[in-house]
């Protein structure tokens, strides 16, 4: 009973939950998976938008049997045609339920998600955007990459150590550069550095980021205090906290 006490909240608040089923299961590398779901329902009444993200439902076997948690993942390749959409997980070494279902996910399994939506709005004089994070956010960052018109200049910094990185997925653009960091010390340190050296303040520009949440409060200060923004001309959220569960 506790330990769904937000869905009955959400009940409350009339947020509907969407069955969907997953259809296919697709590895980037070993710790970065795709999983591919048919949602007609979803995927007839949602409407795509740079960094969309759904409450996805997994079982928690922590708070018992029928224990359920809410983790949020961002939408990628929604398609009302096919009524598929599909969710990028980074697998992380630690225990969590989000993880551990999609570590051990089948194809056939059935999980209900709920969406509450909330667009960013970036300024339509905007020429260039900032985006970072760690692997966290790269769905989100792929889904701006995707949308913002082709005029717009992009800059992408994603922190992440693998190794094997070059295979996550990665929405290449004209006009935009992409930089790697690897950690050195607090996570977002390293991060926060190369923005500074690679981006400047100017006009028209905007920045974005998502990922753990010391990593985004490095993020943020660069925004504020090296490239000027106001709070319209930024947006930051924090996705994950080291060493902390969701909820
Ligand atoms: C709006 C939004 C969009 C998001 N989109 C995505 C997405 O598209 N893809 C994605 O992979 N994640 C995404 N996340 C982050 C994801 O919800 C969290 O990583 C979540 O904590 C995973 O839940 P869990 O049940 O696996 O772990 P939890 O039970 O929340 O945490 C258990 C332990 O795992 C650790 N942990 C959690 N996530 C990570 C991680 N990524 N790396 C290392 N350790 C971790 C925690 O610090 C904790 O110690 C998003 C979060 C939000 C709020």
């Amino acid at each position: 009973m506790a330990a769904n006490w937000q869905r009955g909240l959400m009940r409350l608040m009339r947020i509907t939950n969407y069955p969907t089923e997953v259809v296919r299961v697709e590895d980037f590398t070993p710790w970065y998976r795709r999983i591919v779901f048919r949602g007609p329902e979803l995927t007839a009444s949602v409407e795509a938008f740079p960094a969309l993200w759904l409450r996805l439902w997994v079982p928690n076997p922590a708070k018992g049997q029928d224990g359920l948690a809410q983790r949020g993942y961002t939408v990628v390749a929604m398609n009302s045609v096919d009524e598929t959409f599909s969710l990028d997980f980074v697998l992380h070494d630690v225990a969590g339920p989000a993880g551990d279902w999609a570590k051990a996910v089948s194809v056939g399994e059935r999980v209900e998600v709920a969406l509450t939506p909330a667009k960013i709005d970036i300024p339509h004089d905007t020429k260039s955007l900032v985006l970072a994070g760690d692997s966290t956010a790269l769905p989100a960052i792929n889904s701006w990459l995707e949308s913002v018109p082709s005029e717009v200049r992009t800059m992408v910094f994603l922190e992440e150590d693998h190794t094997d990185r070059d295979k996550l997925p990665r929405v290449e653009r004209e006009n935009g550069s992409w930089e790697w960091v690897t950690r050195e010390g607090d996570r977002g340190a390293a991060l926060a550095r190369a923005m500074s050296v690679a981006a400047t303040h100017q006009p028209g520009l905007y920045a974005w980021a998502a990922g753990e949440k010391t990593l985004v409060k490095h993020v943020r200060l660069v925004f504020r205090e090296q490239l000027g923004l106001d709070r319209a001309h930024h947006f930051t959220q924090f996705y994950w906290i080291e060493g902390k569960a969701t909820g």
